[in-house]
């Protein structure tokens, strides 16, 4: 066994070296370091981030329309993402996630987990394989209709792809016989996963997948009363989360659909022009229609799986009572989708901030240009903010394609969305370096020192 592991190792370790650290390679082929700065040579240099290296959209962005259109392209957030190379279609409902998607991803995701848990959320992982019989007791095996991906197993058990957790849950809790009242409210939220939904018409990107990631999160409480108290403060975390992303987003009553219960809260981010007309249940008043994308779904459940279920706690006197339920739905992947539709325009990505795959984007001048000599500064400017900011580690890139111009570099930059694009030109040799610096969330551009720029970027939020 040894021997052989010592013969893979260095391998796997030089490809994985590579892989991580994006190093400039010399005309033989071979991996070279990245520049060091002579100040810092002899402290461990981060590796730059080269925009040439990323499996990204400078691969991507040039591929053939006929590729380009194998998906259906319906709107404006999936025509983007494709184009930019952060989703690519795989089957209907279904795509690729690329890399610069999974970093905006992971960043939703630890802003969720933080208002989860902010609220006394406790993360746990269910199967997304499911038995039929799970399904069949509360009703809604039947119910559910085609929408349920079903399949059997060798056995011939039936099974289904899990749409959504209420079933499998409240099993869980209904096992422990002994639950304490003192344990509650309860809030169980899964790590974030994927759902199966067979949708009659999956289109629009992520925004209607067939496999789609959610956060899904199901409370126990001791009475009704308590139950809309966590429903209340589950409701406020939304809130708070969309407040954090810079989204508007609208709270509004909505249908308990085959979830069942008795009140239920859809949050939409608003799209479109909205229309007026005169409020059918005053009549005094003017109702505002407008139309919006529904990211978050609440639910007060009551008992109605907790019943089926016999999901029981001990109260104060210590006798056994059915758990009071709500369930809380996050669309993971439409809300990233969702974000980029409504603050984009037609040709440019615009991200929520915090959720951006990289905050800022450095530009060197064009090779044998006259202001050639800038491209050191910038390379040292990439090292000191990350070096500086700790928030900024791994979050600037380097556009290291010197042979286009910085039109062209910047036209890219622009349709990306980094909210920070920073050009190191004809400033950044004067006697105190200047760069310019534009904001791309509000369209300013600045000229600033590197002091200046430290100031500013040292107030970015990442998360
Ligand atoms: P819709 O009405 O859009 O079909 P839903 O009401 O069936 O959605 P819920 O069961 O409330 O969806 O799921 C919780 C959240 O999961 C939704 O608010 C939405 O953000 C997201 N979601 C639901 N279906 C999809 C899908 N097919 N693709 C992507 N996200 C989805
Ligand atoms: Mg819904």
């Amino acid at each position: 066994m040894e021997p052989i592991m010592n013969q893979i190792w260095p391998r796997v370790f030089q490809r994985l070296h590579r892989t991580a650290v994006f190093p400039r390679r010399s005309h033989s082929g071979c991996a070279e370091p990245t520049a060091v700065p002579a100040s810092t040579s002899s402290r461990h240099i981060r590796p730059t981030l080269l925009v040439s290296r990323l499996y990204q959209p400078a691969s991507l962005r040039d591929m053939r329309q006929d590729t380009l259109l194998k998906g259906e392209m319906t709107c404006k957030s999936q025509r983007l993402m494709q184009k930019a190379g952060l989703i690519h279609p795989s089957n209907p409902g279904c795509y690729y996630y690329l890399p610069a998607t999974v970093r905006s991803m992971e960043k939703l995701m630890r802003v969720i987990d933080q208002e989860m848990q902010g609220i006394g959320g406790q993360k746990l992982d269910m199967p997304s394989l499911c038995s039929a019989e799970l399904w069949k007791n509360s009703g809604r095996w039947d119910l559910m209709g085609k929408e349920l991906l079903r399949l059997k197993d060798r056995h011939g058990g039936d099974y289904c792809l899990a749409p959504t957790h209420e079933e499998a849950v409240t099993t869980l809790v209904a096992h422990q016989t002994t639950l304490s009242h003192r344990l509650m409210p309860l809030l169980l939220y899964q790590v974030i996963t994927r759902k199966f939904r067979d949708e009659p018409k999956p289109r629009f990107g992520l925004l209607r997948g067939r496999e789609f990631y959610m956060k899904d999160m199901y409370s126990f409480d001791v009475s009704e009363e308590a139950a809309y108290q966590t429903y209340e403060s589950v409701c406020q975390a939304y809130t708070r989360l969309f407040a954090r992303l810079g989204l508007r987003c609208v709270q509004v009553q909505a249908d308990t659909g085959n979830i069942g219960g008795k009140l239920s809260h859809e949050f939409q981010l608003p799209t479109m022009s909205s229309d007026r007309t005169d409020c059918p249940q005053c009549n005094t008043g003017t109702l505002v229609e407008s139309r919006g994308i529904e990211v978050g779904h609440t639910f007060y459940l009551g008992k109605k799986y907790s019943q089926i279920f016999n999901a029981t706690f001990s109260n104060y006197q210590n006798k056994s009572e059915v758990a009071e339920m709500g369930c809380y739905g996050l669309g993971v992947t439409r809300i990233l989708a969702a974000a980029i539709e409504v603050m984009s325009t037609e040709e440019e990505i615009r991200w929520p901030g915090l959720l951006a795959p990289y905050q800022v984007c450095v530009l060197p001048p064009k090779k044998g240009s006259k202001v050639d000599k800038a491209a050191v500064l910038a390379e040292e400017l990439v090292h000191t903010l990350g070096e500086t900011l700790p928030g900024l580690r791994g979050e600037v890139v380097l556009d290291d394609r010197t042979q286009m111009t910085i039109g062209k570099r910047l036209k890219d930059a622009s349709k990306l969305g980094y909210p920070y694009v920073i050009v190191a030109g004809q400033g950044a040799l004067e006697e105190t370096p200047r760069f310019e610096v534009i904001c791309q969330q509000t369209g300013e551009t600045m000229f600033l020192s590197r002091d200046g720029l430290l100031d500013l970027l040292g107030r970015v939020e990442t998360v």
